[in-house]
């Protein structure tokens, strides 16, 4: 197999890096000083720039108006984006709307697809995700306490949600909700789509993450289902095919996550590297002379590089054989790049000394923001535990 960027990827990534030296590098300290939501209206004009270019929703197939990127050729592309902080928002491929965009192209019936699918991929509209439950384990997913129950043609749901990320101003949230309460545990839960103006839906809060509550897309809240209504036809898949659905959303989702979070140790190494070489810290002996900072740059670029390597291995896998055939991989490089981010961003802003933890460069926000890595998407724990007992299954342990 052979990871090289093909001169499609070469290309898209020249592209990229253009359009973010042209569009985002000048409005970026205003960013981190302002924040995203003050900014909200030039970024609407980034979008609609970013909208003219061949890369928009660029995972979408072309002909329901996407770039039409294969997963690797996107895996790439999300590496060039996550090197800005609103780099995925700007071309449209932000998180959750990624997950949700996918689980409605292959679930959707062509009513949910005209309603919710199309105005998503046109960026008119955005949408959340609900599933972790504040009074529940979110590592245990088959276990919450939300429900929805059918009335006629209605689903009536009920219950306490958190961490739905950019739920403050999306049109609709994708709710898990257990509607078989009796069937075995993988097949009790549904997934139904839930306009945010239906009444019974509240957002009660944004969630202080690190100290900021953030805003719109970039912003993460608590809300409720208190006996909010939808059609039966809101059901997006199967009855109780919650479980499967989700499990269908993260694998590509994990290998667009990895990719970005590359891209994050890139942008740092960049900064660390900068600084390491032009840091006078006695006149004419640059920081990057000590031994300890060699050392932080070249582990930063074996664990970058070798990160990339198994992202790109999981997605060559998941374009083989699906999902399915990649769960170990899928897990290895959850933890792995997770990991590999926060050691990076780390050494990062310790050879940026106090520069480091000012908002003159993203690394600050970063290390506040993406400390979640270890967290979402599965914690860290449960990925680790998960390719152990499949190691450990293969040298004939037994666990139930
Ligand atoms: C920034 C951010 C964004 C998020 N966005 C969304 C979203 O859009 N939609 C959504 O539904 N959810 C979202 N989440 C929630 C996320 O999926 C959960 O936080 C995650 O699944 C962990 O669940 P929990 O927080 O309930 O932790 P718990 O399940 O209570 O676990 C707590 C800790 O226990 C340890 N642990 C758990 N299981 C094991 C185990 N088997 N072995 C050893 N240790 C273990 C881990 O260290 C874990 O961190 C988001 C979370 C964050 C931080």
């Amino acid at each position: 197999m052979d990871f090289s960027p093909s001169p499609k990827v070469e290309a898209i990534r020249t592209s990229l890096r253009d359009f973010m030296k042209k569009e985002v590098t000048p409005i970026e300290a205003d960013l981190r000083r302002k924040g995203f939501v003050a900014m909200m209206p030039l970024l609407a004009e980034k979008r609609s720039r970013a909208k003219e270019t061949c890369l928009w929703a660029a995972f979408i197939p072309e002909n329901l108006g996407g770039g039409g990127l294969s997963l690797t050729e996107f895996a790439h592309m999300s590496e060039e984006l996550g090197k800005s902080p609103i780099g995925h928002y700007l071309f449209n491929c932000q998180a959750p709307d990624v997950g949700n965009m996918e689980l409605l192209m292959e679930f959707g019936t062509p009513e949910q697809k005209e309603r919710y699918l199309m105005p998503l991929i046109r960026g008119e509209i955005r949408s959340c995700f609900t599933m972790t439950e504040p009074e529940f384990a979110g590592s245990n997913p088959v276990w919450m306490g939300t429900t929805a129950n059918k009335d006629g043609a209605e689903w009536v749901i009920r219950g306490h949600k958190w961490f739905s990320t950019g739920l403050e101003g999306s049109a609709f949230a994708i709710c898990m909700a257990v509607t078989h309460p009796d069937a075995e545990k993988h097949g009790r839960a549904s997934m139904i789509l839930v306009p945010t103006d239906t009444p019974g839906f509240e957002r009660i809060c944004n969630l202080s993450i690190m100290g900021d509550r953030g805003g719109d897309w970039a912003s993460h809240a608590e809300c409720s289902y208190q006996d909010a209504r939808v059609p039966v036809t809101n059901l997006l898949g199967g009855e109780g095919m919650g479980f499967l659905l989700a499990q269908h959303r993260l694998g590509p989702g994990r290998i667009h996550h990895c990719m970005r979070w590359i891209g994050i140790c890139e942008r740092a190494f960049d900064l660390m590297c900068t600084h390491a070489a032009t840091r006078e810290i006695a006149p004419g002996k640059p920081l990057g002379t000590k031994q300890i900072v060699q050392s932080w740059i070249a582990e930063s670029r074996a664990e970058i590089h070798a990160a990339r390597l198994m992202v790109l291995h999981a997605a060559w896998k998941i374009e083989k054989g699906g999902t399915s055939a990649a769960r170990e991989e899928i897990s290895l490089i959850k933890f792995t790049v997770a990991r590999t981010l926060q050691r990076v961003l780390d050494r990062a802003i310790q050879t940026l000394g106090g520069l480091g933890m000012t908002d003159d460069t993203p690394l600050a926000y970063w290390f506040a923001h993406e400390r979640a890595a270890r967290i979402y998407d599965g914690a860290d724990e449960v990925h680790i535990e998960s390719v152990a007992r499949r190691i450990l299954r293969r040298y004939g342990m037994k666990d139930r």
